[in-house]
């Protein structure tokens, strides 16, 4: 339920419908803007009579909210939510550029391909320390040796760090030394780890799962949400369909469908989509032309004998072009690179 505050009301009156609204056992989400003061009401409104706000005389109108998602809904924030991260800001006229390898493998590696994305103008370094993989067989990441190498990279390059939470084992670790903490696509229905990201005040990626929906996704975001971490920021990464040729089915609509749902920003990962390196160029235009907030992609000094998804990793060359171009793309959008 939100209430659409009339702009007579004075902040004394506005507390008391504050105070109303939590002895009933709801959450105040109070979003203002330019023109409106909306004060959004969470939990269960199922019992709740709108005539008790309606009576006041400074609620000009009242919305019933359908949607389960309520702090990651558009109706409680009608502006889009920007994100700080250090100097940056995500979600903003900006398109963020999060560029690296797929995974972290040695200290010459992440530092040759950080050096070379940030001159190329990427503004966020990824890199897996603790990697999600199919097979128990397969390189599993450098761990927490993994994270002190990224640590370095940024301290030599000053990119900020995004790199993938696995369990809230590390979860100490993670908030101190990572800049956006991401949630992979096979976490981000890990409830238990989401509910703990949402008592940190940590920029979250929340990648969208291999077979989950739009309201997934959302739902997701509001589990991060709900614990008062609204710094989420949402990855469309593919999903599975009956197309076998690429690894994923890049879902292109749900960038607008998401942007209109939510104020959330969101962002495209063309490497885990295609899960070919050729494609990620074009699929990364199409991301900025559907209106994605910023594209993750992984780069790799020498793919062919890359430790994890060499075949869709660009090199650093590849990555300098595509950058040229999509800075060309993001003006005809009325945005910058
Ligand atoms: C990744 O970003 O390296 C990754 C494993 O992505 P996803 O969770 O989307 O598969
Ligand atoms: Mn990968």
């Amino acid at each position: 339920m939100i209430l659409v505050v009339n702009n007579k009301a004075s902040e004394t009156e506005i507390n008391q419908i504050k105070e109303k609204i939590e002895k009933m056992g709801c959450g105040v989400h109070e979003s203002i803007g330019l023109n409106y003061h909306i004060i959004g009401v969470v939990g269960d409104t199922s019992s709740i009579d709108p005539g008790i706000f309606q009576a006041s005389g400074l609620i000009d109108k009242i919305i019933h909210v359908q949607e389960s998602y309520k702090k990651s809904n558009r109706l409680f924030h009608p502006e889009n939510t920007e994100i700080k991260v250090g100097n940056e800001i995500i979600g903003g006229k900006k398109i963020s550029i999060i560029a690296g390898p797929c995974s972290v493998e040695s200290e010459d590696q992440i530092l040759s391909i950080a050096e070379s994305v940030k001159a190329s103008g990427a503004s966020f370094l990824r890199g897996g320390a603790f990697k999600p993989r199919t097979s128990p067989y397969s390189f599993q990441g450098l761990r927490k040796h993994g994270l002190e190498l990224l640590k370095y990279a940024r301290e030599k390059t000053g990119l900020p760090i995004v790199t993938e939470i696995m369990s809230t084992e590390y979860l100490d670790d993670f908030v101190e030394d990572v800049d956006i903490i991401q949630v992979g696509a096979r976490n981000m229905q890990n409830f238990e780890l989401l509910r703990e990201l949402g008592k940190t005040n940590k920029p979250i990626l929340l990648k969208r799962g291999l077979c989950a929906t739009i309201e997934e996704l959302l739902m997701s975001a509001e589990y991060i949400m709900a614990g008062g971490n609204e710094n989420v920021i949402l990855c469309e990464r593919g999903i599975r369909t009956f197309e076998k040729y690429t690894r994923n089915t890049l879902d292109l609509s749900a960038i607008p469908a998401i942007k209109k749902l939510s104020h959330l920003p969101v962002i495209v990962d063309p490497s885990h989509a295609a899960g070919k390196w050729w494609m990620v160029e074009p699929l990364s235009k199409a991301a900025i032309s559907v209106g994605a907030d910023g594209l993750i992609i992984e780069v790799h000094n020498d793919p062919e004998n890359a430790l994890c998804d060499g075949d869709q990793s660009i090199k650093p060359n590849r990555f300098h072009e595509l950058m040229g171009k999509l800075k060309l793309l993001a003006e005809i959008e009325e945005r910058k690179i």
